[in-house]
């Protein structure tokens, strides 16, 4: 059809369909239409084409409004996808939907240090475990995303300085044909936010999403482009204390030794993967101390003061901050405003910088990853990659 994009492949017809339902968590047929500016006749014909391959299913509900539609459209749940993170000092496998909902986990241990050969090793040994459980189902994995921290296209990462090459053909090698996205863990955390239907989202437009987990990386967010597209950045590694804490870069001072939550877990005396067993309950469920909220709001400080630092080499006018940060109360996180006004050029003003919350998810890892998964199955339009040899070759929608 025409109209404000350029003829559509049938990929990509299928792909912004499927987006729009990743998106939404389910919609009616007008919304679809509207959201992928085609012609209802248009929706319809490709929704019965995706029903047909159980991509997707219609659910009768009760009309929106007299006359309305009353099948409500959702992806399928017959449609399995993993989640694969290395996060957290372990390396997570996950098999769920589309929709979010995982039917299987496994977590190994996994050192921060990790080389190359004993990550080849402990995937082996993941995958192994997870194709027996597909196998005894009679499940095939449609799509799989990794998430590892420090991850970028540009084939070299400081975080896990291995051979990327060997990593893409060891992966191909062993995944035996499941199409497999590699990602960095921030994006992955972003696709998380975007698509989950947890929580709302708390702001709309382009943003800088900040996660501050295990890691510490951010991401600027453009609401309109695909997030494969985005590049991370690995504000954890800014050096804000010479000779300071020792930090798993290899360097001395990072803002990483100092937000992170493994850097939490010492100041409130409570294991890291304790503090991933509790989730985002665990700042809760503390009793704290004058002390230990000194030394944390110390900490946020600091934060604030590396991404005032970030915002004068990347000015964007809204930050979205997930982690641990955004479980403290609303009082201590002021210290957060306290670093940027000391770091940010003209200073803080809440007219110029909007910053917002979202809850982290913390200990949900293979999460992330598996809503990565699901972005990437649905932004292959749901069709084999075999199946069409180039999307540009489709026909047009
Ligand atoms: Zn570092």
């Amino acid at each position: 059809m025409s109209g404000r994009f350029a003829p559509r492949s049938r990929r990509e017809t299928r792909a912004v369909v499927l987006e729009s339902l990743l998106r939404s968590g389910g919609a009616f047929r007008p919304l679809i239409a509207r959201d992928a500016q085609l012609t209802e006749a248009s929706i319809s014909r490709i929704l019965t084409e995706l029903r047909g391959e159980d991509i997707i299913e219609e659910i009768r509900r009760p009309a929106p409004y007299v006359g309305g539609p009353t099948a409500l459209v959702t992806l399928s749940k017959n449609i399995a996808i993993a989640g694969i993170e290395l996060s957290n000092d372990r390396l997570s496998f996950g098999i769920g939907d589309l929709a979010g909902t995982i039917d299987y986990v496994e977590r190994m241990p996994a050192s921060p240090q990790l080389k190359q050969s004993e990550f080849e090793r402990l995937f082996g040994n993941c995958l192994a475990t997870m194709t027996q459980w597909t196998g005894k189902r009679g499940i095939s994995i449609r799509q799989a995303a990794l998430s590892i921290p420090g991850y970028s296209s540009a084939n070299t990462n400081p975080i896990f300085t291995w051979d990327m090459k060997r990593l893409r053909a060891f992966l191909a090698e062993v995944l035996e044909g499941v199409p497999l996205s590699i990602t960095n863990s921030v994006i992955a955390q972003a696709a998380f936010h975007r698509y989950s239907s947890t929580a709302a989202y708390p702001i709309e437009g382009d943003h800088l999403f900040l996660f501050v987990g295990h890691g510490v990386a951010g991401v600027v967010v453009n609401e309109t482009a695909p997030i494969d597209t985005f590049s991370p950045f690995e504000l954890g590694h800014m050096v804000i204390e010479r000779n300071g804490h020792a930090c798993r870069c290899g360097h001395k001072g990072c803002l990483e030794a100092y937000t992170s939550l493994k850097a939490v877990s010492k100041i409130i005396g409570i294991a890291e993967s304790e503090v991933l067993h509790q989730g985002d309950g665990f700042i809760e469920a503390l009793d704290l101390g004058d002390d230990i909220r000194t030394s944390l709001r110390e900490r946020l400080f600091l934060l604030g003061l590396g991404l005032g630092n970030a915002l004068n080499l990347h000015p964007v006018s809204s930050v979205v901050i997930s982690g641990w940060p955004s479980l403290m109360p609303v009082g201590d996180r002021d210290a957060i405003l306290e670093g940027l006004d000391e770091s940010l050029l003209g200073g803080f003003d809440q007219d110029r910088l909007k910053l917002s919350f979202i809850a982290p998810s913390i200990g949900n890892d293979p999460q992330a990853a598996l809503y990565y998964a699901a972005y990437c199955f649905v932004r292959g339009g749901g069709l084999e990659a075999k199946a069409e040899p180039q999307a540009a070759l489709g026909e047009n929608a």
